[in-house]
């Protein structure tokens, strides 16, 4: 029997979380994968907020349920962040604790959306938005930039592309999976289009924040009269090398944070007590060990681009943040090694999983079939070895 819904029937598989699948699944074949599929820090959570957690459990307070929207502590705390880090001035009230950002996300689409509402999204784009905004019953409108225009989406496209309908507009930036960050100057020439229009919220995903190679990350909220009409989303996951403790978190304006929390109040309840807690040590403590893992990033970014460049038909912007690679790898399609045509970016992921054992992602699931995304979320052996293996494999095409 299987008389699953059609929602389920309807959803697309998380493409990232699928391709991490397959790469396990080959290793517990034996197959020796490099896997650069799954946008996950390769360091350990720094040691102090490994004793943070500690500590929490040896105090004996947090086994019991949290508030749904986080520890008033924590909360305070990030909404501290928000003012001082990013000139975000949501108070403690507007903040709402959750099992990652993915999950933060979900409550705003589910807080948002009515059926048939338009949200308006930045491509390439991180794979769960548009599923997520169409299990809320949503329509993603896609706003497509290319690797010509660094994949940024200019103020003429996003005017474009705002109808009656639009309820929401949602971005990345640092971009996953692209890498493009906005300055400030790009986003205030996007808010100017925003706020030509009433009734639309903003929602503004930052998690990559902490992983920037320009020296400068903008906020959207932070731009006069943007603050009403921003959610801005983070978590611990990317900057602190916790994606395993699932704490994500919001700021909105208030009238948002409350349906949030009515929503993750029937979901899920709160997020885990002691991984807040881990939190609030990393978010009151210096951000030198995060600041230390963005250099190693930085420093892994000059190798991958060296080695990508290297390769013929391979087509990369520079990625300024996060730590993925977007190649450009069309100049493939339509070719052969004799046995399996690649067709597309999905045919030559599989074709790079089978014949160089290395795990990337189609560009297909964020919006741009010309592209593979590479995390180089990776040790330097791995990234050199699986890139020399990538080359071999592709020159057996023509
Ligand atoms: N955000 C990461 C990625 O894009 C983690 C996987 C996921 O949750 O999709 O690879």
């Amino acid at each position: 029997m299987n008389i699953v819904s059609d929602r389920i029937k309807n959803m697309a598989e998380s493409a990232t979380l699928a391709m991490a699948a397959k790469a396990r699944e080959y290793k517990a074949k034996g197959i020796e994968v490099i896997s650069l599929s799954l946008g996950e820090p390769d360091f350990k959570t720094p040691l102090h907020i490994q004793e943070g957690a500690k500590a929490a459990i040896d105090e004996q307070k947090y086994f019991a349920y949290p508030p749904v929207n986080g520890y008033a502590d924590v909360r305070q705390a990030i909404s501290d962040k928000f003012n001082r880090e990013n000139s975000l001035n949501y108070s403690a009230d507007q903040v709402v604790i959750s099992n990652g950002a993915k999950q933060s996300i979900a409550n705003v689409m589910m807080a948002l959306l009515n059926k048939g509402d338009e949200v308006v999204v930045f491509s390439p784009f991180w794979v769960s938005y548009t599923a997520l905004i169409e299990i809320a019953g949503g329509t993603p409108v896609l706003v497509k930039g290319g690797i010509e225009s660094d994949f940024k989406v200019t103020p003429e496209q996003l005017e474009a592309a705002i109808t009656d309908k639009t309820k929401a507009i949602i971005y990345s930036s640092p971009c996953n999976p692209t890498g493009s960050v906005f300055t400030k100057d790009e986003l205030t020439a996007l808010a100017e289009v925003i706020k030509r229009h009433d009734n639309i919220v903003v929602i503004a995903d930052e998690i990559y924040e902490l992983i920037n190679f320009t020296g400068a990350h903008a906020s959207m909220g932070a731009i006069d009269g943007m603050l009403d009409r921003t959610v801005t989303i983070n978590g611990m996951a990317k900057g602190f090398a916790m994606t395993g403790w699932r704490v994500g978190y919001i700021g909105a304006p208030l009238w948002l944070a409350k349906a949030c929390n009515k929503i993750q109040g029937q979901f899920t309840s709160a997020n885990c007590g002691i991984a807040q807690r881990a939190a609030l040590t990393a978010l009151t403590s210096d951000l030198g060990p995060s600041h230390e893992m963005a250099k190693e990033y930085l420093r892994r970014r000059g190798l991958v681009k060296e080695l990508l460049d290297d390769i013929p038909g391979v087509k990369t912007n520079l990625p300024t943040g996060a730590f993925y690679f977007f190649p450009d790898v069309s100049s493939y399609f339509g070719k052969s090694d004799g046995e399996s045509t690649i067709n597309n970016a999905s045919d030559l992921c599989m074709y790079l999983l089978d014949n160089a054992q290395v795990s990337l992602v189609t560009g297909e699931a964020f919006g741009d079939a010309n592209c593979i995304r590479l995390s180089y979320a990776a040790s330097e052996a791995d990234l050199r070895e699986a890139i020399r293996r990538i080359k071999e494999a592709l020159s057996k095409l023509s």
